[in-house]
């Protein structure tokens, strides 16, 4: 397992975190070891989130990567994951390579990797951005139900702790 994924789980919800690491384990058994599996974002801090937005717009340098201020997006409470697939290319142990192919089979089993991931999210209930009509292919969230309106709500009368309690 990623020992980087490991600790990015940790730092989900704590409704979410046993969840995500079971999510995880089927996952790496899913792929056999050929291509792995990275949570490359989890948790999102509100500043890290409103610095994110500030990229591209108002002559702030890089190219707008965004639509979410702080608070607008499902990370900024913990409740969201995005993957990378991650490969060995090199073949001398270490997943040196990033990759978003969603196609990708390097498992070789007829089942596109990244599918197989998704397969596993949707089992255990989270929504999968593949699923929108703007596509964000690597995000899946887990909800509860509650808007990220109504989170930004229960977050402020909890004196803007990061991982609201509902
Ligand atoms: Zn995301």
């Amino acid at each position: 397992m990623d020992q980087i994924t490991l600790k990015r789980i940790e730092l989900l919800h704590p409704k979410l975190r046993d969840e995500a690491l079971a999510i995880y384990k089927e996952i790496c058994t899913e792929l056999k070891g050929k291509a792995m599996c990275r949570f490359a974002w989890t948790f999102r801090s509100f500043a890290e989130q409103q610095q994110l937005f500030r990229q591209g717009r108002n002559g702030v340098p890089g190219s707008i990567v965004t639509k979410a201020q702080a608070g607008d997006s499902y990370h900024n409470y913990g409740l969201a994951i995005d993957i990378v697939l991650i490969k060995d290319t090199d073949g001398n142990g270490s997943y040196e390579t990033a990759s978003w192919e969603t196609k990708a089979d390097f498992d070789n089993d007829k089942v596109a990797d990244w599918m197989e991931v998704v397969r596993i999210f949707k089992k255990y209930g989270w929504e999968w951005g593949g699923d929108w009509k703007f596509l964000d292919l690597p995000h899946f969230q887990k909800t509860f139900g509650k808007t990220c309106m109504q989170l930004k709500a229960i977050r402020r009368t909890q004196g803007g702790i990061d991982y609201p309690n509902f």
